[in-house]
């Protein structure tokens, strides 16, 4: 068994960041191909290579019992993981005991309909769901799949469910810019917030970063002009700020992944589906956790490598706004480590 107690060591790294939050893939298959995030024919592991759902109980678990406050599941898609929910129900007695504040996940939409009730019932209680475009044609365009309406459907059954959910937009030049107004006030109306992210190169996908590349400075200053918006204090650990725009009453996040001012602040950290500890999103610096679990049934090896890698987180990301041609900063895919 492994006990959740307060007696370890938190995690604090060399910067005197404390690591409170921890996001794990569960798998880097989807059932969508967003264009900014995967290629058309992606080639996705070897299920053999995951971490068995046992396994990411133990690990998830060796973080909260260093103190990790807020733990994420995302992918890939994380509900196209099978026996999601029964890692979901397993991870929800750190809510019962009180070590863990908060189990989430961030979705695509398409299956939530078949899975909110459940989450509600786990004790999960809010989610972030991901959404481009309410235009059938432009939503389908983005993600390569024509399934607006299973995502509306899953947010309205999530909604239902008592979740609070938070949507995510990726703003893109070309394809939703014009768009980004109708798609706040909408999410506002609805009684959810929206956060906005600028689109990361992480990852080959087949078409021009650069072409895709849209600023939040410039959309905040376009927004500003008929609404007003106003700093909210509040801070998450990562790249998000929030304002409140006065029309709507609703909260909006920027997320700007390409400034550096949130590094200093950083509270987390991110696992692949194969195990992988990734200590920055823009940086390759890496510890394999798979090995460790594996090779010992005590968690003496997993907690010796967690701090070697923290040792090791970098400073700061050193991600640079995209120029045409130029190589992804990271060669994998935002599938790979997580959203
Ligand atoms: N499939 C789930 C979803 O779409 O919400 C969870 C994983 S997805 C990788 C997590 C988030 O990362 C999504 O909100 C997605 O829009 C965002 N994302 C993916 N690739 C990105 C990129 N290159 N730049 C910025 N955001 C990206
Ligand atoms: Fe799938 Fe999410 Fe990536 Fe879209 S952003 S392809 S839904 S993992």
């Amino acid at each position: 068994m492994h006990h959740a107690s307060s007696d370890q060591p938190r995690l604090i790294d060399r910067f005197g960041r404390r690591v409170d939050y921890v996001r794990v893939s569960l798998t880097d298959r989807c059932n969508l191909r967003c264009i900014y995030c995967m290629s058309e024919d992606m080639e996705f592991l070897p299920k053999a290579e995951l971490l068995s759902l046992e396994e990411l109980d133990r690990l998830c678990t060796a973080f909260v019992r260093r103190g990790v406050r807020h733990l994420r599941l995302t992918g890939g898609e994380p509900l196209m993981r099978r026996g999601v929910m029964d890692l979901v129900r397993g991870l929800s007695r750190h809510l019962e005991t009180g070590a863990l504040d908060d189990l989430t996940l961030t979705t695509n939409g398409v299956r939530l309909r078949e899975f909110s009730v459940g989450l509600a019932k786990a004790g999960v209680r809010r989610i972030n769901v991901s959404l481009d475009s309410l235009d059938r044609a432009t939503f389908a365009r983005i993600a390569r799949g024509d399934v607006l309406h299973q995502v509306l459907d899953g947010i309205s059954a999530a909604l239902d469910a008592g979740l609070r959910v938070k949507i995510n937009t990726v703003a893109l030049k070309h394809d939703n810019a014009a768009e980004l107004p109708a798609l706040i006030q909408w999410a506002h109306r609805g009684g959810m917030d929206l956060t906005l992210i600028e689109t990361m190169p992480l990852g080959a996908v087949g078409e021009e970063r650069s072409d895709q590349f849209l600023s939040l400075a410039s959309v905040r200053r376009e927004l500003s002009a008929y609404w007003s918006l106003t700093d909210l204090p509040e801070r998450s650990g990562g790249p998000a700020r929030y304002v409140r725009v006065a029309e709507t009453g609703g909260k909006l996040g920027f997320i700007t992944p390409l400034s550096h001012n949130f590094c200093e602040s950083c509270n987390r950290v991110r696992v692949t589906c194969t195990g992988t500890l990734y200590m920055c999103l823009g940086q390759d610096a890496a510890v394999d956790l798979r090995d460790p679990l594996r090779r010992s049934v005590d968690d003496g090896l997993l907690d010796a490598a967690i701090d070697l890698a923290l040792d090791a987180k970098p400073k700061s990301h050193d991600f640079m706004v995209p120029v045409r041609g130029a190589l992804p900063a990271v060669a994998r895919h935002m599938s790979v480590t997580g959203g």
